[in-house]
């Protein structure tokens, strides 16, 4: 997997809302064509916009050209799996009280979309039904959203006839339709005539300050890994229209889609000395530290989140619940660099904070810090430096996956008349242990 351009960094949220953020994708040799801006997640409650983002931060890469994208414009929302924690963030962009929660996230949106660069606006949306221009069924009808691409005028500006552009990107979709109910159409809602709540919308903000924008809208009557489709296929549409050439590493289906949003590798470091991988993890871990103060993490996935949750912490890739971690708060150490350990009998140094496969054993050797394995309960020695450890050895009530394949070992700096510090953590993942050796196993 390649590596993201750039992490976020974030200090402890326990004051909301969140911040957005933004992943600059640029070809190598830098180009003038203007930004193709894109954004999803306004509205917490559509994980097909977003699902759909993460995947283009993580798989495609611009050839030529400037995309940005904001995967997560409402991420407070998102977490809480709710259209808008504070009211509809998409109805705030024409007149909004200084004194509204979401004021510093819609200023600084604004400036990004009135940024020089920014050419066009590409707003990505989960939307109910399948939109037709007159009634056929309570499904698909005039006031259904789903399926349809959104723009507020007619012809627009100096830009080309916007209605035709737009439909270049709807022909796009519609020649790769899975199935005919999900045709896209246009939908025009003349917003400078009169829709009163269009008016406020992210897409006319940016229509009034001469940005070609449009929406397109997945229908929420669709499983997720289908609007996704969707969506990379109005995306794919309009990096073609904007003349920007791209590259994606997987093929266009639902299978490859479908891995790609339950992504095997899906991680997340936790202040540089714990990397916990995400993928098949238990609903709830125990006493996992976490620092007083100063928490920052990043993930190789741009949805995925660490924020504080009542007592717990927890961990949501979008707005699906991944893990909950009951919280061992100790101070945080980072003075320990590397690990020396025998794995099946071969010697490696690792940096702290890494997923080390092993097939039978390890040994942390000649370490000056105390070593907890968790889940091996055997020794009765303060510290398990330098002793032997098989898989058998290990309780799988203890491994952090639901196959019971990975187990954490902690580092703890001791010092005399002081408590202990958190030093970090490595992950030894068995799941490569031959089955006939699993099986017999606790
Ligand atoms: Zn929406």
């Amino acid at each position: 997997m390649k590596k993201l351009l750039f992490f976020i960094f974030l200090n402890l949220l326990y004051s909301q809302p969140i911040d957005f953020s933004l992943y600059k994708l640029e070809s190598k040799n830098l180009t003038n064509k203007p930004v193709l801006l894109i954004m999803s997640g306004i509205q917490g409650d559509e994980p097909g916009a977003f699902n759909a983002t993460s995947i283009l931060i993580k798989y495609y890469k611009i050839i030529d050209g400037n995309v940005w994208v904001v995967p997560n414009l409402n991420q407070y929302s998102i977490l809480k799996n709710n259209r808008g924690i504070y009211g509809d963030m998409n109805r705030k962009f024409a007149n909004l009280d200084s004194s509204d929660p979401d004021y510093k996230i819609i200023q600084n949106i604004k400036k990004l979309i009135l940024d020089e660069n920014v050419g066009s606006i590409l707003h990505l949306h989960d939307g109910s039904g399948f939109y037709r221009d007159k009634y056929i069924s309570n499904l698909l009808n005039q006031n259904r959203w789903g399926n349809c691409s959104i723009i507020d005028q007619n012809s627009l500006l100096e830009y080309n006839d916007l209605n035709n552009n737009i439909s270049n990107i709807v022909n796009h979709i519609n020649e790769n339709l899975l199935n005919e109910i999900h045709r896209f159409h246009v939908r025009n809602t003349n917003t400078a005539n009169g829709d009163s709540e269009q008016l406020k919308s992210l897409t006319y903000f940016a229509t009034l300050n001469k940005k070609l924008a449009y929406a397109s809208e997945a229908s929420k009557s669709l499983p997720l890994g289908e609007r996704v489709y969707y969506h990379l296929l109005a995306i794919e549409g309009m990096l073609k229209l904007m003349n920007i050439e791209f590259k994606r590493d997987f093929t266009l289906d639902i299978k490859s889609i479908n891995n790609l949003i339950n992504d095997k590798n899906t991680n997340i470091v936790i202040n540089d000395i714990i990397e916990l991988p995400l993928y098949n993890i238990k609903p709830h871990l125990n006493y996992f530290p976490i620092p007083k103060e100063n928490l920052k993490f990043y993930s190789n996935t741009p949805i995925v989140w660490l924020f504080k949750d009542d007592k717990n912490f927890r961990i949501k890739n979008g707005n699906k619940n991944l893990v909950s971690l009951k919280p061992l708060f100790i101070e945080f150490d980072d003075s320990l660099k590397n690990i020396t350990l025998d794995i099946d009998n071969s010697e490696i140094e690792v940096p702290i904070g890494t997923i080390i496969k092993a097939k039978n054993s390890f040994k942390i050797t000649n370490l000056p810090y105390r070593v907890n394995v968790i889940g091996f309960q055997q020794s009765g020695l303060n510290s398990e430096v330098d002793v032997e450890i098989k898989r058998s050895d290990l309780l799988n009530k203890f491994a952090i996956d639901k196959n019971n394949t990975k187990f954490r070992v902690e580092f703890y700096k001791q010092e005399k008349n002081k408590k202990d510090e958190f030093a970090g953590m490595i992950i030894i993942d068995f799941s490569e242990t031959n089955k006939d050796d699993t099986q017999k196993l606790h």
